[in-house]
């Protein structure tokens, strides 16, 4: 009801955000985190970012998420928190034995000033970290970056700690790498479907497939079966390349690997259409010398053939978004490929490492509206909303304010999703993917044909 006020109008609006379109940093890094086999993440703060952390992927993958805090109370946050960590090393080992232990910073230890690479080295030392166990850290202050900058420097921490180069002085395996930005373990798990069928060996880190969608089985898993063991994570530094599948959340791992250990990469962006998708397979073709089989050539050709059939429902229609920029660009290329007229595109994410704006006029034209840094909220997008409103918009759930104020049909893609189910299992990314969505958008705009007909125009057949 409230947002019944949110004007058309945007004057100029300085030190004030209103519904950020960005959560905060430790909960990609947390994300991440769960892409390691047998790996507790654990958040260095209070105990309130980490419910925060939690309840956010909790509510989102409808599992549960595990994770330790090192519980500042007013003692840690005047003196520190090593004492804290150094505890919950010994805690945490001792009850729940996992292989890794990632931890992430938090705002409040970041402002104290917390050094996490001291404090881990110490822990060594003082045998609070049994041997054979590895702890690695991500340092994320939220108060800049988000989730997705997060994500991005928790799977550089598994390359910093864990990556190792070859032992026999250069020699490589002809093994691919392939790292993902945060996107759903669906998408992963079609990405590695797509790798599979051109029977490319791979390792992908982070893999949060079979972790954060784990089947019920009656019985609780501490660490479910899914997520990159540490070995592979360990075996990338031998590997022939990295392909890093996004910009912002992936680009940075691979080319710490590089840096590291000379694994050369190549950066793509995420699948998600046809265009996108050919060009990943392009590029996983051509590094790893690879062909591509018949079955992944006819779910291309049943995607262009839905494409074709159903063209006139996507032609013409007005879309915005708001995302994240791995996802929004190849998703605004996916939508104009259909013949949508993109409109407006919302990131609260920080773009500066990706020439994002560019990027997206290139596929669609000046006439877009761009909208892109961490000021960039809900809020804003709504306004723009109100002054050009779309025929389907694209979001997380915090969207279905606007969906409903407006009687906008609303997409849900991106983070958090907390009123949906259908992310975890059904991807958005590769031919198959592309499926999915496509059905998603169509299913979505003909109900509302079906919804706003009027008698002579209600049709059986459509
Ligand atoms: S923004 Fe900072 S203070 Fe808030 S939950 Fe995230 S880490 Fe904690």
């Amino acid at each position: 009801m409230l947002l019944r006020h949110t004007p058309s109008t945007t004057p100029e609006r300085h030190a004030l955000t209103i519904n950020p379109a960005k959560t905060c940093q430790p909960v990609g890094a947390m994300y991440a985190a769960l892409g390691i086999h047998n790996c507790m993440p654990h958040s260095h703060g209070s105990q309130g970012c980490c419910a925060y952390h939690r309840s956010a992927l909790t509510r989102h993958y409808n599992d549960p998420i595990m994770s330790g805090t090192s519980s500042f109370s007013e003692g840690a946050s005047v003196f520190g928190g090593q004492a804290n960590l150094l505890e919950a090393f010994t805690n945490i080992f001792t009850l729940y034995s996992p292989d890794i232990v990632a931890v992430n910073t938090t705002c409040l230890s970041e402002v104290i000033g917390d050094d996490l690479t001291q404090i881990i080295n110490k822990a060594y030392e003082e045998k609070k970290i049994p041997a054979g166990k590895i702890v690695i850290h991500a340092n994320t202050p939220s108060f800049t970056g988000s989730h997705i900058t997060g994500y991005a420097n928790m799977a550089a921490a598994m390359v910093k700690y864990l990556a190792k180069k070859t032992a026999d002085g250069g020699r490589q395996t002809d093994t691919i790498n392939l790292i993902p930005s945060f996107i759903e373990p669906s998408d992963m798990a079609e990405i590695k479907h797509i790798a599979e069928e051109m029977e490319i060996s791979y390792i992908m880190f982070p893999d949060t497939c079979g972790v954060v969608n784990s089947p019920l089985d009656g019985r609780f898993h501490l660490y479910p079966r899914g997520g990159c063991p540490k070995e592979k994570i360990e075996a990338s530094g031998s590997s022939a390349a990295t392909i890093a599948i996004g910009v912002l959340g992936a680009q940075p791992a691979a080319k710490l690997l590089d840096t590291k250990c000379k694994v050369p990469f190549e950066t793509v962006e995420v699948p998600i259409g046809i265009s996108a998708t050919d060009r990943f397979i392009d590029t996983l073709r051509k590094i790893a010398g690879a062909s591509v089989p018949s079955s992944i050539r006819i779910e291309r050709g049943q995607l262009v053939d839905a494409i074709s059939d159903m063209c006139q429902y996507t032609y013409g229609k007005k879309v915005s978004l708001v995302g994240d920029p791995d996802i929004l660009v190849p998703l605004v290329e996916f939508l104009n490929d259909l013949g949508m007229k993109v409109q407006h595109v919302l990131t609260g994410t920080s773009t500066n490492k990706y020439k994002f704006e560019e990027r997206i006029k290139n596929i669609c034209g000046e006439n877009v509206k761009i909208l892109a840094g961490l000021g960039k909220d809900m809020y804003l997008f709504h306004q723009l909303l109100q002054a050009d409103k779309p025929d389907l918009f694209f979001g997380n759930t915090y969207c279905k304010y606007i969906a409903r104020d407006m009687d906008i049909p609303l997409l849900r893609i991106g983070f958090p999703i907390y009123d949906r189910l259908g992310h975890s299992y059904q991807p958005i990314a590769g031919y198959r993917g592309g499926m999915n969505l496509l059905i998603r958008i169509l299913n979505t705009l003909m109900d509302r044909i079906d919804r706003d007909a009027n008698e002579e125009e209600f049709e059986l057949i459509m």
